[in-house]
């Protein structure tokens, strides 16, 4: 329940004086609803209105402020001529001057005779002092509007700058004294105000710096934002550990088995990791872990080896995947391997219909499965476990912290296991994954050959057709892959069909087309011939990006690689040197470059790490781009800057944990005021996790 102090601030903001339906319809277009929305939204600059010469004393242009009386109106003489008005104060005049407006407004604003306040940028013309159409003209009693500095909002179109200055305004007035929830030394460290303040200073600032983002009450106010952030991951991470979880203990032998059917050694990435993932599982809290690695660096193993625990210690497990492609292919490796050693595997998806999906739902059920391997559809009403131990989700970029929360429902003491090729920058993680433990595998398997990465202009495709011939007959897969076209799939599917069309004309029946329209039948079959068969070029979009493991294939040449982002180029170039041949990627770009662009070919060029390449990746183009457009595990902030303000974000996440661990139900004065704040941001729902807990 939100409460009563926050009310005024979650009023709609109709209930301003002067905003009616129109006005509030105009401000949803920048998503303000209620008067919170409109505190939040934070000036972008600001005019300085502190000049308050007399109308002698100016002597450059610029903004000026004057008292001044009227003395004449002159009318526009014919069309295109302005209408002027003569001022003065008791040292000289100056002249007001309008472009098409209507006399009657500026005879009811400009009284002859009367002392008006005006403000506005001042010219000279024939040396004469004039202001075209002043920002404000003010009555004396009105003056106070006006102090000093003016804060400037970003618009819509229809709302007028004054409209939102004045929804500002009366919002400021509204704004409730709120208990502080920040703590003492953190504030006298940074030489912090209180919230109501800080909201304050920028809307009517004192200082101009004090809009900037580094200003102390900014500053303070993208605080609140990662605080109340931090609060919610760690609250429910702390839900997760309490629920009790099940100790999996290591027996090793189903382990041991699997160990020597593989023609490798562990890596020590895999084995530091492993170690982790055992010990969380034998704990009798729940396990909660992120393994990033990146491509190629071998989590499948990993994932395999943590559910043998799950199945020697008589659970089942489910392992996720984000699209059927990926099941099938995880499917098919599970199958495989640990098939040979007795592990019963099936596979779940949207394709499988009728009998086959009743008979897996029945052996789920009465727990003759061991390890389903699936999509989404795992995780509808009528799936159900016997015991479900732990539950495998790769490639989670695409989930939430509500949607993991969701899927750890499914069993009741079911440990989580996310994986991640993406690797994530620092910051990012604590902001998106706060609420999970963290393992990282940096090293790759052995042997692996680095991935020769050119960058050709589009114009010299013949020649890259060219040298397809001559890698086919050594009998190299390649992977085609077309330019993305964001604004519009039909485009996207003309230009793969293109290209398919080109190729095949060359090459014949050796290449093949794969695309996201395409059925998941029609899919999974190409990929089966690219695999086993007589496919040896596979023109693609994006489909293949995440996971696809061909070992053969060692070229892959992405067209228009500008439009590409890092993370994804890099994704897409981790599916091939997954083999012990030499590999390459060509980069195909149209000039002109952007700058960015420019930027993103030469890291590709230069750099294969994963996580180097996601740091810049965060530096051209923002956070939410690493995680992908669709992603929605990443936080949306209103106020704070993910980048400006990435300092803060480890400090808020230090002060939520200390606060948690002193309090965790929050009901000491200041964590009474975390849940304020925690409304404020409109996590009412993580506040009734800790008051059911
Ligand atoms: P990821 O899922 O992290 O992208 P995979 O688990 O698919 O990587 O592994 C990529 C390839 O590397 C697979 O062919 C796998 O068999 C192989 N592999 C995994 N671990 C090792 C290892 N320790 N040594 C050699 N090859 C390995
Ligand atoms: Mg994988």
């Amino acid at each position: 329940m939100r409460p009563e102090v926050l009310f005024p601030l979650f009023a709609p903001i109709q209930s301003l004086p002067k905003v009616g339906p129109k006005t509030a319809k105009a401000l949803e277009k920048i998503s303000i609803y209620k008067v919170a929305d409109a505190l939040f939204h934070l000036p972008y600059n600001v005019i300085d209105r502190r000049y308050r010469p007399k109308v002698s004393e100016i002597k450059n242009e610029g903004i000026a402020t004057v008292m001044v009386r009227i003395v004449e109106h002159i009318p526009s003489q014919r069309r295109g001529m302005p209408y002027r008005v003569i001022a003065e104060d008791e040292t000289g005049q100056i002249e007001i001057v309008f472009f098409q407006a209507r006399p009657d407004y500026i005879l009811g604003k400009l009284p002859t005779g009367e002392e008006r306040l005006i403000s506005g940028e001042v010219g000279f013309f024939q040396n004469k002092p004039q202001m075209t159409h002043p920002e404000h003209i003010l009555r004396l009693e009105e003056t106070y509007k006006l102090n000093g500095l003016e804060a400037r909002y970003g618009l819509t179109a229809s709302v007028h700058q004054k409209t939102i200055q004045n929804i500002v305004y009366h919002c400021l007035k509204r704004v409730p004294s709120l208990p502080e929830w920040v703590d003492e030394t953190v504030l006298k460290r940074q030489g912090w105000c209180g919230w109501q303040e800080a909201l304050t200073r920028i809307h009517q600032p004192e200082e101009l710096s004090d809009i900037d983002q580094e200003s102390k009450y900014y500053q303070r106010l993208a605080y609140d934002e990662f605080f109340a952030n931090q609060l919610t991951l760690q609250i429910v991470r702390a839900s997760y550990k309490k629920t009790p979880g099940k100790e999996r203990a290591v027996k090793g032998t189903l382990r041991n088995k699997y160990l020597n059917t593989l023609p490798f050694d562990l890596t020590n990435a895999q084995q530091n990791v492993l170690a982790e993932i055992d010990e969380d599982m034998a704990s009798s809290s729940k396990m909660i872990r992120l393994l990033q690695g990146d491509v190629g660096s071998g989590k499948t193993v990993v994932a395999a080896l943590a559910a043998l625990t799950t199945i020697e210690n008589h659970e089942q497990v489910a392992f996720m995947s984000p699209t059927s492609i990926l099941a099938t292919q995880h499917f098919n490796e599970l199958y495989e391997s640990l098939g040979a050693i007795g592990v019963r595997v099936e596979i779940l998806t949207g394709k499988e219909k009728g009998k086959k999906r009743e008979k897996v739902l029945e052996e789920l059920k009465a727990g003759d499965i061991d390890i389903v391997v699936g999509t989404h559809a795992l995780f509808q009403d009528d799936v159900v476990f016997k015991a479900l131990g732990l539950a495998i989700i790769d490639e989670q970029h695409r989930f939430g912290v509500e949607q993991r929360l969701k899927l750890s429902a499914k069993g009741e003491m079911t440990d989580i296991l996310v994986m991640t090729a993406t690797p994530i920058p620092r910051t990012l993680l604590m902001s998106a994954y706060g609420d999970l433990d963290v393992s990282r595998m940096t090293e790759k398997p052995p042997g692996r050959q680095k991935i020769e990465t050119r960058t050709i202009p589009t114009g010299k495709i013949a020649d890259v057709v060219a040298g397809l011939k001559r890698a086919l007959e050594k009998g190299t897969k390649i992977y085609w892959i077309c330019p993305l076209v964001e604004e519009s799939e039909e485009l996207e599917l003309m230009s793969v069909e293109e290209r398919f069309n080109l190729l095949q004309k060359v090459f014949g029946e050796t290449v093949d087309l794969i695309h996201g329209k395409m059925k998941e039948r029609e899919k999974d079959n190409v990929m089966e011939r690219f695999i086993n068969g007589d496919v040896n070029i596979l023109v693609a979009t994006t489909v293949i990006e995440v996971g696809v493991n061909v070992p053969e294939a060692t070229i892959m040449i992405i067209e228009h690689a500008e439009r590409f982002g890092l993370a994804q180029l890099h994704q897409l170039r981790g599916r091939v040197g997954r083999g012990s041949e030499a590999s390459n990627c060509l980069l195909m770009y149209k000039a002109p470059l952007s700058e960015t662009a420019t930027a993103r070919l030469k890291t590709m060029r230069e750099s294969d790490d994963g996580f180097y390449i996601s740091e810049q990746d965060m530096k051209l183009r923002g956070a939410g781009e690493v995680l992908g457009k669709r992603q929605s595990g990443l936080p949306e902030y209103k106020i704070a800057d993910f980048y400006e303000h990435a300092d803060l974000i480890g400090m808020a996440r230090d002060d939520a944990r200390l606060l948690l661990e002193k309090d965790p139900r929050l009901i000491s004065e200041r964590g009474k005021a975390a849940q304020t704040l925690l409304h404020l941001f409109e996590k009412d729902q993580v506040v009734s996790y800790i008051e059911s807990g």
